[in-house]
């Protein structure tokens, strides 16, 4: 597929694009596909019964990896640093700012997690605890009372154990397509104004 005009109505099929044609990259350290990690991150939220706009956010909150796929960004972009921004910047345009800060923090999510909540760090896996190192490890209590000013923050941090919950090598998930008009719900009430 050739990269349409981006808007309302291409962007899901465009995101589904993505993930047929690159998800099945090597998310680097895990036993899961960068398409695997996502789709279960989904898959785990949506079984706990988590509003759409929450699974929504599972499911789209490693897309930075794949900016250049959107055309606004450098090769040096498909780095996985800063993969946060460059994934909430690319869907700010389609999606709610509860989406796209989920995006955003996922991996401040980490850093402030660690910090408030001992029994978080063993819970991450090896190549998790090598990039919160990179991250800047644990945050400071400063980084954490701001952090904590975030109206939200809990849908943030549920995000961020729903990334983590996605790294099993022994898991069928849903393709894309069953999450596509959940997705397109999401973009709809956003250009409807209602989040
Ligand atoms: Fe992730």
């Amino acid at each position: 597929m050739s990269k349409p005009e981006l808007n309302q109505q291409t962007i899901v099929a465009f995101l589904g694009d993505i993930f047929e044609r690159r998800g099945g990259e090597e998310y680097l350290g895990e036993p899961v596909t960068m398409a695997e990690h996502m789709l279960q991150g989904a898959h785990f939220a949506e079984k706990a019964g988590e509003p759409e706009v929450i699974v929504v956010s599972a499911l789209l909150h490693d897309i930075g990896h794949f900016t250049s796929e959107f055309g606004t960004f450098s090769m040096a972009d498909t780095e996985d640093r800063f993969h946060e921004d460059a994934g909430a910047d690319v869907l700010q345009d389609y999606f709610p700012t509860l989406v796209t800060d989920c995006v955003r923090y996922h991996v401040a999510a980490k850093r402030y997690l660690c910090a408030v909540k001992p029994a978080y760090f063993k819970r991450l896996s090896e190549a998790s605890v090598h990039s919160l190192n990179l991250q800047g490890g644990a945050m400071s209590e400063a980084e954490v009372a701001e952090f904590e000013q975030n109206p939200n923050l809990k849908e943030i941090v549920k995000v961020r154990y729903y990334d983590d919950a996605g790294k099993r090598d022994d898991l069928e998930t849903q393709p894309f397509s069953h999450y596509a008009p959940m997705v397109q719900r999401v973009v709809d009430a956003h250009f409807a104004g209602q989040v």
